[in-house]
């Protein structure tokens, strides 16, 4: 069931860490993006605000402006009317009151004219003002002028003074003014009639402040404009509107005011400036704040990237991780180490030197002297060195381990990191080989003896033959009749010693190939080479006799003894001396000469002259007058199985330098002069 899912799940797992990545960056910018939108929500509001104050502050400040100058206008009227009055004190007469009226024009620019009129508004004095040139013809002013009429037949009627609604009086040239009029009733039936000029009210009776940088105008309710002094609206700015009603007995008007400010009104004032500036802080810093955590993002991806890659490294190498702190408590191990030791993670962390599960009891002490070297700040080895672990069944098995200090980002040592290698297999192997070696050198000396064998009875049978002809002797000497006694014992005793002398001699013979043949222990020891070239004599000799071949020894006097495996090198000893003695086997004329030297040598390399090494090699030397060596054999020589011989195996060559090199030295040859081959040997002395 399992196993057809497990591949949709493998591609399936992916595709879904993609999805869920994806859906959690999604919410991060969703949250990044309703905080700005919050934020830039909050700046609007607050920018709007701080205008829609300004704006309302403005307007504030010109309705109350325009309120108090209704209220100078009333009082200015008011004030007005009682100096109006105020002419006619005392009983005047007609000439009296115009010199009063003349006077009072000239105080007051916004009287246009001052009329003194009886109760039928007959006019009784009238006089126009200086500063103006006359604008009523006398003949207008009459009783039935009609706003005059309207407004005094008001203040007849409420007992106050009325104004007329204001009227357009043409002057020259197609101008005009507006004009409003006041009925003043006065005491003992008759009327003051002033005529106002609308625009001079707002010149006089205003406080002048409020017409700069702005317009004062009255209109009528509807709106239509009179008059109007003021500044005129600039272009580019923001008009504020304040208007009030002035309600006078009679006469309706209205005064407005219009005032501007420069547009656009996004700075108005400080408090937007800065709230602005704050704002603009505040984005900046969001952007940045935006900025640093993608960069962020960035590097935490990249980080988890290096981590996962890391962990799947650590968790797939088949070498054996394992750190350490600076006091030997184990910090991390990957799985190849867990898997080798058999111990888990979890049993391993934490162990420090005293009980660490993997380490074998007998070998404890090892260890700690290992790292107290370590503490000492002693550098492990670059080689790696090699040591037991021990798993959780308690089976033993060798490592190699590769140890290195752990240096962190500052520099310093904060532990010690190592590989361990599992060499158990490695060592199986070697093992191996190193049997199959010593059968194949076995074999070879088997080999040998069964050459030797023939050799060996051919020679016996000359000692055991003289033994038998002594013996018989002795015994037909000892039977015989007519012999002197002295001299049968004198004889019996020489064929005696003879028999013992041959006797020994055979028994030599087979006590060298006993020893030969016979598997000693490997053991490497001191022999003098005179007892090395002496033990395989006796079997050298043997075959010389036999090929008619003259053995020659030359050995250095005092010579050191050598360290080595006495089995092996009397068996190479043997080899090079068959092979000389074989090479010389040949039909033809000349001697036959077999030449073993041993001299002390430079070096290990044997070359002539005297090193600083050269006391501590020998070198050996069996040299032949035989057939040489051709360069198709010379190419194949130390091939294993290569020979010539029909009966030959190949073997002895091969096995000989392996010989050699195992004790340090080497095999080489060369021509001998004037024919044949000198093999040579070098062999550490003791
Ligand atoms: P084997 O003696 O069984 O043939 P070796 O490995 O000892 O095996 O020798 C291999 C071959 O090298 C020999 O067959 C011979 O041809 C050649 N050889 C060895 N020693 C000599 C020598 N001293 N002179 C000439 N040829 C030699």
């Amino acid at each position: 069931m399992s196993a057809p899912a497990l591949p949709v799940a493998r591609v399936l797992r992916p595709a879904f860490a993609r999805l869920r990545l994806l859906r959690s960056a999604w919410r991060r910018w969703q949250l990044w993006l309703l905080l700005a939108m919050l934020v830039l929500a909050l700046l609007v509001t607050v920018v709007w605000l701080a205008g829609r104050h300004e704006v309302e502050q403005t307007q504030s400040v010109l309705d109350r402006d325009t309120a108090d100058a209704v209220s100078d206008l009333r009082d200015g009227m008011q004030r007005n009317v009682q100096t109006l009055r105020a002419s006619l004190a005392g009983g005047v007469d007609r000439e009296q009151w115009e010199n009063r009226a003349a006077a009072l024009l000239r105080d007051h620019r916004e009287w246009l004219r001052l009329e003194w009129r009886d109760a039928a508004l007959k006019p009784i004095g009238m006089v126009d003002s200086p500063y103006r040139r006359r604008i009523f013809e006398p003949d207008d002013r009459g009783p039935g002028q009609p706003d005059v009429e309207q407004a005094c037949a008001s203040a007849r009627k409420l007992g106050t003074p009325a104004y007329s609604p204001s009227h357009y009086v043409p002057v020259i040239q197609g101008t005009g003014l507006e004009v409003m009029e006041v009925c003043v009733p006065v005491e003992g039936g008759g009327y003051l009639v002033a005529a106002y000029s609308l625009r001079d009210i707002l010149g006089e009776l205003l406080a002048p402040m409020l017409s700069r940088g702005q317009e004062v105008a009255f209109t009528e309710a509807d709106g239509t404009r009179l008059v109007a002094i003021g500044a005129p609206r600039r272009i580019g700015t923001r008009v504020f509107s304040a208007q009030q009603l002035i309600d006078l007995p009679g006469a309706t008007l209205m005064l407005r005011v219009d005032g501007w400010r420069a547009v656009p009104d996004l700075f108005p004032n400080m408090l937007t400036a800065l709230v602005t500036a704050i704002s603009i802080a505040l984005v900046s810093v969001l952007v940045l704040l935006a900025r640093d955590t993608r960069r962020r993002q960035r590097a935490e991806g990249d980080l988890a990237d290096a981590l996962a890659f890391r962990k799947a490294m650590e968790d797939s190498v088949i070498t054996g991780l394992r750190a350490r702190d600076l006091q030997g408590r184990i910090t991390y191990v990957n799985p190849a180490f867990c898997e080798m030791v058999g111990f888990s993670a979890e049993e391993l962390m934490g162990s420090s030197d005293v009980d660490v599960p993997y380490w074998p009891t007998e070998l404890a002490h090892e260890y700690q002297r290992r790292q107290a070297a370590r503490l000492a700040g002693g550098t492990p080895p670059r080689e790696g060195f090699e040591s037991v672990f021990m798993r959780k069944d308690g089976s033993r098995f060798p490592v190699l381990i590769f140890e290195a200090p752990l240096i962190n980002a500052l520099g310093s040592q904060t532990g010690w990191m190592s590989a361990s290698i599992d060499i158990s297999e490695q060592r199986r192997v070697e093992e191996l080989s190193r049997a199959s070696q010593e059968r194949l050198q076995a074999s070879a000396r088997l080999a040998t003896v069964g050459e030797m064998a023939s050799l060996l009875s051919h020679e016996l049978t000359q000692p055991l033959a003289a033994i038998a002809s002594y013996a018989s002797g002795s015994l037909n000497l000892l039977h015989a009749e007519g012999a002197t006694r002295a001299r049968e014992h004198e004889e019996v005793a020489m064929a005696v010693r003879r028999i013992a002398e041959q006797a020994d001699r055979a028994g030599q013979v087979i006590r060298s190939v006993h020893d030969f043949v016979r598997r000693r222990d490997r053991t490497r020891e001191a022999v003098a080479p005179q007892a090395l070239v002496e033990a395989v004599l006796p079997l050298v000799r043997l075959q010389a006799r036999k090929l008619g071949v003259r053995i020659e020894l030359a050995l250095e006097d005092a010579l050191p003894a050598v360290v080595c495996d006495r089995t092996l090198v009397e068996q190479v000893l043997l080899n090079l001396a068959r092979n000389g003695m074989q090479a010389m086997d040949t039909p033809g004329p000349g001697e036959r000469v077999l030449r073993l030297r041993v001299a002390r040598a430079a070096s290990a390399g044997g070359a002539a002259g005297g090193g600083p090494d050269a006391r501590r090699w020998l070198e050996f030397s069996v040299a032949d007058l035989g057939c040489g060596i051709s360069e198709e054999v010379a190419a194949r020589l130390f091939t294993p199985f290569f020979t010539t011989r029909a009966d030959g195996m190949g073997l002895g060559l091969s096995l000989c330098r392996t010989v050699v090199e195992q004790h340090g030295g080497v095999l080489m040859y060369e021509p001998h002069r004037p024919r044949g081959t000198v093999f040579r040997f070098t062999l550490p002395t003791a």
